[in-house]
């Protein structure tokens, strides 16, 4: 990885960062802004976006790659583009998979097009992110995903049963704006930039309590899990949210947090692996875990009433679910969550259960592969993986024709759903 390693300073640099999804692009922006870097999420993707992944790539390389070195790429090709004055920010793993491949692959691409100075930006420990602000950033940026996660759940809860078409989207966007402010704000304690969040959040939860809604319980609840990229970045996926929305579903959507959690917990894994069990190394990993399940708690408690039978599961809780189909202690990554949450989300009265998967994904195929088991055990809910390569057809009819079999559970289905006080005050008015 010495050819990753960070060559060059952020200093002067405008960061852009991939969206996955475009609100988690929009907090980590603002969290960069808090200590005076400017970001940004990359623009948005459209055809050049594939046409320059295409380009770019041999054919091998999966759909998120292709979309994330096509927005790189079209950034360079941007009027005024100075290499000096560009950094990109690019996830990194040691996956299973080809995704640990991804950094170097894309470092070489620029270096080959003449962009050598252009930074790279690799969240991973490896590099201690020392140049970029160290703990004070990384833990601004674990409130700011939390807040993300919260007002996406808070969007897909709300925009299907909106009465005003678009008004939920619009109150997304505000409050989204609102609580970036609060974390972009300069020169703040980590207390007082909590409560600035938490307060943004409160005022965001009242806007959405606010837009004129009929909740209304025939709706199918569809889980959706899968490839952490193709399911956050919508240009990805098609929107394959909003399809299933406008089709009479109301979807769950697994978040960032969930994968945060699962690191966190194969990181303590690992050094108990190592025979270090009592080791300040562990010592850091619990206290890491524990402060940022207090900062998680903070920002949630608003929002208790309105996730009354939506809550997030433990991440032990998703990794037991999948355990007798992929034990976690062989299998390892996305495949054990997907699996894991699909029967969470039947527990908690789900209708329905869709994977969003690049073609090619190895844990989508895994997946794929254990899910008819898998509905076969539970109750037979209707499970479906929808491939994305970026040559979708027919997208309108599957989705039109899961959400039958899915309607089709739901009435004949053993584990109810715990509706929040919408519904029941919709119910008690009829
Ligand atoms: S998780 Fe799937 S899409 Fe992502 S890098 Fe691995 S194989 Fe590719």
């Amino acid at each position: 990885m010495s050819n990753t390693k960070p060559k060059h300073s952020l200093k002067g640099r405008t960061l852009y960062i991939p969206r996955m999804p475009y609100s988690g692009a929009r907090v980590m922006a603002a969290t960069f802004e808090s200590i005076g870097v400017e970001a940004r999420p990359v623009p948005p993707s459209d055809e050049h976006t594939k046409e320059l992944g295409n380009k770019y790539t041999s054919g091998d390389e999966c759909y998120p790659e292709k979309v994330t070195l096509g927005n790189f790429m079209g950034i360079t090709e941007q009027e005024g583009f100075d290499p000096k004055k560009t950094a990109f920010m690019m996830m990194t793993a040691n996956g299973p998979c080809r995704f640990g491949q991804y950094l170097i692959y894309q470092r070489k691409v620029l270096d080959d097009n003449g962009f050598e100075d252009v930074m790279i930006l690799s969240p991973t420990s490896e590099n201690s992110y020392e140049d970029i602000g160290g703990q004070d950033v990384i833990r601004t940026a674990w409130r700011g995903m939390v807040s993300s996660d919260i007002l996406m759940k808070m969007l897909l809860k709300t925009r299907p049963y909106e009465i005003n078409k678009g008004e939920t989207d619009e109150v997304f966007e505000a409050s989204l704006n609102d609580v970036c402010d609060a974390i972009r704000e300069p020169g703040v304690t980590h207390k007082k930039k909590l409560t600035n969040m938490r307060n943004a959040l409160t005022r965001a939860r009242d806007a959405f309590r606010a837009i004129p809604a009929d909740y209304d319980p025939e709706r199918p609840l569809i889980g959706v899990v899968g490839e952490i990229f193709c399911r956050l970045n919508m240009f990805s996926n098609e929107d394959l949210v909003r399809k299933i929305e406008e089709q009479g579903g109301e979807c769950w959507l697994s978040d960032v947090s969930e994968w945060v959690w699962y690191t966190n917990n194969e990181q303590q894994d690992n050094i108990r692996k190592k025979g270090k069990r009592v080791s300040l190394e562990m010592l850091g990993a619990k206290i890491k875990n524990a402060v940022q399940r207090k900062d998680e708690h903070a920002l949630l408690e608003p929002f208790h009433e309105d996730f009354k039978g939506s809550e997030e599961p433990d991440v032990e809780e998703v990794l037991n679910y999948s355990y007798p189909y992929l034990p976690y202690t062989g299998a390892l990554g996305e495949m054990v969550l997907s699996v894991g949450k699909a029967i969470y989300l039947h527990k908690k009265g789900a209708d329905g259960i869709v994977d969003i998967s690049p073609f090619t994904c190895m844990n989508g195929i895994v997946c794929e592969a254990i899910y008819p088991v898998v509905s076969r055990d539970y109750d037979h809910i209707p499970i479906r993986t929808f491939y994305f390569d970026g040559t979708q057809s027919d997208l309108e009819s599957d989705v039109g024709i899961f959400l039958e079999l899915a309607k089709a559970y739901k009435r004949r289905k053993r584990t109810k759903r715990v509706y929040s006080f919408k519904f029941e005050a919709r119910a008690k008015a009829a």
